[in-house]
């Protein structure tokens, strides 16, 4: 079969792939976008869309129930079907993307709906639901082919109608009781959601969100328990269902037991799939290596979560800039990862940047550490108002900077705003002793853990 010749084929559209195909098309170039799934990506269909539109309802409710600590009564009562539609039909489109591919078609793109692989240097090859198309891309090929849940091989568990993140966003009731296997973000924002809305809710994970300070995930520990959810340590080795309810067994002690069963053990790549062995990179790394442009092979780039820099939208759509610019020629900036920021978001939202303390002294830094708690520094008087938090400084003592930071709280992942830039642009910490910090702001506590940090 002959191929098509174009100037570019991006292997899926997530964030990023999206993002950079729109830039390559604005810059007049023939595009083919290529996903077997939906345009987009899991952000806007299974991840963080759906899932930040059940924060925002469940903290509603976390809300509404302190009105009787602060400001006198109100009967709250927990309505799924409200947040199930929503997720439906404003969110998800019904898990539809025709809006998207339609955009991406005006633009002047060409989307495959098909399983995309490299079977030669500059070619790619589209399963699609009517046969294979083959497609040279004279100029270039991106890879942005994200993540997919990873199921640990346990025992039993493949044989259950166990959940993933893609379930657990279109469910339309609430569990009754709910096993989440992983104590990461999606597993902890899952939890806390669920339990919300009343659901018995038991998390198995030796640590609470582990990529973070040891201080975040003992903290959400304690907000877990205040709340209801139960967190179990140790793990899973074997899963069973007996038609109505799980049991996972524990390496730790008694076997829990629920209706359902989340399972948020990590995501993965199925480097195979894309055919990368033609290019002479390993298929069974964990990851796609590319240098500081995103680069992976002559005329092939990789962007977003399967370059392995943070599973983050936010790193896609950096990736993607940087890979469009090289693509073009229009630029030469380098991706830098120093200060890459993240957040959950629980309640208290843990934002973080940069290097945790243990990081820090693993690359042999000369570390200093300021911390406050939130309660201690700022609005300790609205302490009923849900006001949990800390904020967490690593310094580098020899240069004066800081190289990381941790915000927890009400408005954790806002508050990073300013620790981001901090850290990114590598503001000496002299500088940041003497700005004004506004009281009574939740930021304002980033003054109180400079002021713990010890001066030179
Ligand atoms: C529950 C959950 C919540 C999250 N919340 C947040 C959040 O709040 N903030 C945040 O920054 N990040 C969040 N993330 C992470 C975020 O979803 C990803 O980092 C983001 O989607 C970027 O991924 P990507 O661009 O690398 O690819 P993806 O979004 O994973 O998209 C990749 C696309 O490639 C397609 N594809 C794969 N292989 C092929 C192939 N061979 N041929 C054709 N198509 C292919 C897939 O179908 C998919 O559509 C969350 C993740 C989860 C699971």
């Amino acid at each position: 079969m002959p191929a098509e010749v174009v100037d570019a084929v991006v292997i899926g559209m997530g964030p990023g792939g999206e993002d950079l195909a729109t830039r390559l098309l604005r810059a007049g170039l023939s595009v083919v976008g290529v996903d077997g799934r939906l345009v987009g990506g899991e952000c806007p269909y299974y991840a963080c869309v759906p899932t930040k539109a059940m924060v925002r309802a469940a903290g509603t409710l976390a809300e509404a129930r302190r009105v009787g600590d602060l400001a006198g009564s109100a009967a709250v009562t927990p309505d799924w079907s409200i947040v199930a539609a929503r997720v439906r039909e404003e969110i998800t489109d019904n898990w539809d993307d025709a809006a998207a591919v339609e955009k991406f078609e005006k633009a002047g793109g060409q989307f495959v709906r098909g399983w995309g692989r490299i079977t030669a240097a500059g070619e790619v090859t589209v399963a699609t639901a009517d046969g294979e198309r083959v497609f040279h891309a004279n100029r270039a090929i991106v890879l942005n082919p994200g993540t997919a849940p990873q199921v640990p091989a346990l025992p039993g568990l493949a044989d259950t109608p166990y959940w993933t993140n893609r379930e657990a966003v279109a469910v339309t009731e609430v569990p009754e009781s709910l096993i989440v296997m992983g104590g990461g973000p999606v597993g902890v924002e899952f939890a806390q959601v669920f339990a919300r809305f009343g659901a018995k809710v038991t998390v198995i994970a030796s640590h609470l969100v582990p990529q973070n300070e040891p201080e975040a995930g003992e903290l959400l520990a304690e907000v877990f328990e205040a709340e209801g959810i139960a967190v179990r340590g140790g793990h899973g080795t074997a899963v069973g269902h007996d038609g109505s309810e799980f049991t996972v067994e524990l390496d730790s002690g008694d076997p829990v037991r629920a209706r359902h069963l989340l399972i948020a053990t990590g995501r993965r790549t199925d480097l195979t799939a894309l055919g990368i062995g033609s290019l002479g990179l390993d298929e069974n790394a964990h990851g796609i290596p590319v240098d500081d442009r995103l680069r992976a092979a002559d005329k092939v780039w990789a962007i977003g979560d399967v370059v392995g820099h943070g599973a983050f939208t936010h790193m896609s759509m950096y990736h993607s800039r940087i890979a469009a610019a090289d693509i073009l020629g229009t630029s030469s900036e380098t991706a830098q990862y120093h200060a890459v920021p993240h957040v959950t978001f629980t309640d208290p939202e843990i934002g973080g940047v940069g290097l945790t303390e243990a990081q820090a002294r693993a690359q042999g830094l000369n570390v200093r550490t300021g911390f406050t708690k939130l309660q201690d520094s700022t609005r300790g008087w609205l302490h009923k108002a849900g006001n949990a938090g800390f904020i967490k400084l690593v310094e580098d003592a020899d240069r004066g900077v800081l190289v990381g930071a941790t915000s927890v709280g009400p408005d954790g992942g806002e508050v990073l705003a300013a620790l981001t830039l901090a850290v990114h642009a590598e503001i000496p910490t002299a500088t940041l002793r003497r700005m004004i910090y506004a009281y009574p702001t939740f930021h304002r506590a980033i003054e109180a853990a400079l002021d713990a940090l010890p001066a030179s």
